[in-house]
């Protein structure tokens, strides 16, 4: 018998909501741990259009009976959720350049906060590149068709969302 570690992984994020970029990251980025836990952030420096609980669901919705994924909202610092559930690592997706920055501080602050939590990235699949949760919203506001870029379910939410409070126009 080995004493292998169990790997666990957290994909930490806001869901804003969850779309097929995110799906492509969670589906192949569970592969590379034990559990895989997604961690829905409660509150973020965004402004949300969905509540916690509705990203929670949504996100809990697409990934019904997928093994290995767990899902679960945190409103702690990053690192101490990692370390309260066990994990080691952070699991973050990479886009575009641009992205990068914005993880690069975020992946050497959370080394500093705390040296024994490891950030890796996954690269997106080329067709899932100009995905972004502020764009779909964007596009859902006034109407456009999102339908390549989020699942029927999230589809029906953002219209629903929108048609109560419309798109914003004056
Ligand atoms: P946050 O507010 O923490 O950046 P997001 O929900 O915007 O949360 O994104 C969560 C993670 O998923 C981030 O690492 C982001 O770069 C990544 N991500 C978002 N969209 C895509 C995509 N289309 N392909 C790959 N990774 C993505």
């Amino acid at each position: 018998m080995t004493d292998k570690k169990r790997r666990v992984g957290v994909y930490p994020g806001t869901f804003d909501p969850v779309t097929k970029g995110h799906l492509d990251i969670i589906r192949r980025g569970r592969g590379l741990f034990d559990e895989l836990i997604v961690g829905v952030a409660e509150s973020t420096s965004k402004t949300t259009l969905f509540s916690v609980k509705e990203r929670l669901a949504m996100m809990r919705a697409e990934l019904k009976g997928v093994k290995g994924v767990r899902v679960e909202s945190f409103d702690t610092l990053l690192v101490d959720y990692v370390k309260s559930v066990g994990a080691t690592t952070v699991l973050r997706g990479l886009r575009v350049i641009s992205d990068f920055e914005y993880e690069f501080q975020m992946a050497l602050t959370n080394r500093r906060i705390e040296p024994s939590v490891e950030t890796v990235f996954m690269m997106t699949q080329d067709n899932y590149a100009p995905i972004s949760s502020r764009f779909i919203k964007e596009i859902a506001r006034f109407g456009g068709d999102i339908s390549h870029f989020v699942t029927p379910k999230v589809v029906l939410r953002l219209k629903s969302r929108y048609s109560k409070t419309g798109s914003g126009k004056e």
